[in-house]
């Protein structure tokens, strides 16, 4: 549910050098990996006999670079439609400009999902300036995704490299799940610190779903591991993150943990087929 097309075909990135160098540094990049094409995304997850969701994230207005346009992941969707899942993303400070391209994206291009990253997008989910995308994105019955929790964007650079983390607090998205009941949501990765926000959204909200890429497996906090066997079990979601983590390596380290045997097939695909309507 969680994969990242970093490298647009004409080669440039969506985020500034100096913030794509310190996330490296951070997740310490496997360099094999670390700025595939979305074709070397679509053969790698195909031989791996695997499907991905895949976005890009908009943050222009914040850091001056375009991001991997939309339709390019669309495209390569349909060179790849067993690997492929196109999401899109739209920079909520682009306003109802932005909320106007939701309707295209969803009918021209077949995209099922937006993703949105508080921190480096610089809005907290619930500013009501957003508020006209997501309007759009529950009327085309498309999936909304939230970076929550700490991020490795910016980490290590000069103040963050200007990246705030109070964005990513889930409780913001809280009140997005109030507002817009019809539209599904996913709290992506372990929301470090505040897992027990995540948690209890999840279970408040019946159409908020949570990712758990971003962070090996191993390093899970209890809780986490917890309501993912039990009051969570239909709603916890398969992702990696990609590049910065590798599919063999989540998938080895979640092996380990103790999740419950009739849990596993739904964490790995039921619960994502079931939301994607696969
Ligand atoms: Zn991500």
């Amino acid at each position: 549910m969680h994969t990242h097309a970093e490298v647009s075909n004409s080669g440039s990135g969506s985020l500034s050098r100096e913030l794509e160098e310190a996330s490296s540094t951070y997740f310490k990049v496997d360099g094999a990996h670390r700025k595939p094409t979305l074709d070397e995304i679509g053969a790698y997850y195909r031989g791996l006999k695997m499907a991905a969701v895949v976005f890009t994230v908009d943050a222009e207005a914040a850091t001056g670079v375009p991001a991997v346009p939309n339709e390019e992941i669309a495209e390569a969707a349909r060179r790849y439609p067993d690997a492929i899942i196109p999401f899109a993303s739209i920079d909520p400070a682009k306003g109802r400009a932005g909320a106007r391209r939701v309707r295209e994206l969803v009918e021209r291009h077949g995209v099922r999902g937006f993703k949105f990253h508080p921190n480096v997008q610089a809005f907290y989910p619930n500013d009501r300036a957003a508020y006209p995308l997501y309007a759009a994105i529950e009327e085309c019955g498309a999936i909304a995704v939230f970076h929550t929790g700490q991020t490795g964007i910016g980490a290590g650079a000069p103040g963050g490299g200007g990246i705030r983390l109070k964005y990513s607090n889930p409780m913001y998205v809280d009140d997005v799940a109030a507002d817009f009941p019809g539209m599904p949501i996913i709290l992506a990765h372990p929301s470090f610190p505040w897992q027990d926000e995540a948690l209890a959204v999840a279970t408040h909200k019946p159409q908020v779903h949570i990712d758990l890429s971003g962070w090996s497996p191993k390093y899970f906090p209890p809780q986490l591991v917890q309501y993912a066997n039990t009051l969570l079990k239909d709603k916890v979601l398969f992702g990696t993150d990609y590049p910065l983590l590798t599919p063999e390596r989540w998938l080895a380290d979640f092996a380990k943990l103790p999740i419950k045997d009739e849990v596993r097939p739904k964490i790995l695909k039921g619960n994502a087929a079931r939301l994607l309507g696969l």
